[in-house]
């Protein structure tokens, strides 16, 4: 079965994420967490969380996925900073714990002039304060464009980062088709061995989702513009290998494209049209 969504906004809550997503044609989907540049986050409304908790069951959306501020920085130079992305990070997954069995997705960090070993370092130390063992939550590192010092542009930076974690179990990777290509992967010309490449570095038993989006800059950029999909330099043809190829069956396709929910409903038919379903 094909698992599409997009990225929804948290404002009015989970069960109005949920009626949403049914109502474009979705059966799950994305969300932030709190503002995404940071900030505090509502109120637990534990009432919408029980009724949305059926209401998922009852349609088949779950898992979801819940992304984290863009701004944290686990792996920044100052101090204060990187206190903040792990508390931040905690509290997001102690109420996540409410949606048992979510996904929780991260950007990885920037080393801002440390080094990547430095930044490579400082994450996994960030993740090992917050895991424990008896969360339901998988958390995600995603896949990067490598946009200035960001960590998490190359399977080898992700792979280092897992192999420091103590609770590897509880990690997992989100795989960006806008940031890949950017980043430099040929996922147009050369999906199976990008495919390849990233099992032999990380395996891809490691992957768990997907970020659906087409990029508006060139492979190799390292810029992160998403592009609707079929409107930008991955094109249609290479997504729809993506949405079809077995080594990715059964993952959870997002799309965090620039679209209204209009949009979205479009794209969201469009890829089921790719895949062959409804
Ligand atoms: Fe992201
Ligand atoms: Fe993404
Ligand atoms: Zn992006």
């Amino acid at each position: 079965m094909l698992k599409i969504g997009c990225h929804l906004s948290s404002a009015k809550g989970y069960l109005a994420m949920g009626k949403e997503a049914v109502r474009i044609g979705a059966n799950t989907f994305q969300f932030f967490t709190r503002n995404p540049r940071g900030g505090r986050a509502k109120p637990l409304d534990e009432a919408d969380v029980a009724v949305f908790r059926a209401f998922a069951q009852e349609r088949g959306l779950l898992p979801i996925l819940a992304h984290a501020p863009y701004t944290l920085n686990a792996c920044a130079a100052d101090e204060g900073l990187r206190t903040f992305a792990r508390e931040t990070m905690a509290d997001d997954l102690a109420r996540l714990e409410h949606i048992p069995g979510s996904f929780y997705n991260f950007h990885p960090g920037s080393h801002v002039r440390q080094g990547m070993e430095t930044g490579v370092a400082r994450i996994a130390e960030h993740l090992n304060a917050i895991l424990r063992p008896e969360q339901s939550t998988t958390v995600l590192l995603e896949t990067m464009a490598g946009k200035g010092s960001e960590v998490g542009g190359s399977f080898a930076e992700l792979c280092a980062i897992l192999d420091r974690v103590h609770l590897p179990e509880k990690l997992g990777v989100c795989l960006d088709t806008c940031h890949v290509h950017d980043a430099g992967y040929d996922i147009c010309g050369d999906l199976d061995g990008v495919l390849e490449e990233f099992d032999r570095v990380v395996g891809l038993a490691r992957l768990r989702a997907v970020h659906l989006n087409d990029s508006k800059n060139l492979r190799g950029s390292r810029k992160d513009r998403h592009e609707k999909l079929g409107f930008g330099t991955i094109g249609l043809e290479a997504l729809a290998r993506v949405v079809n190829h077995p080594a990715l069956r059964g993952l959870p396709f997002y799309l965090e494209t620039p679209n209204d929910l209009d949009g979205y409903a479009q794209e969201i038919a469009c890829v089921k049209g790719l895949a062959g379903v409804e």
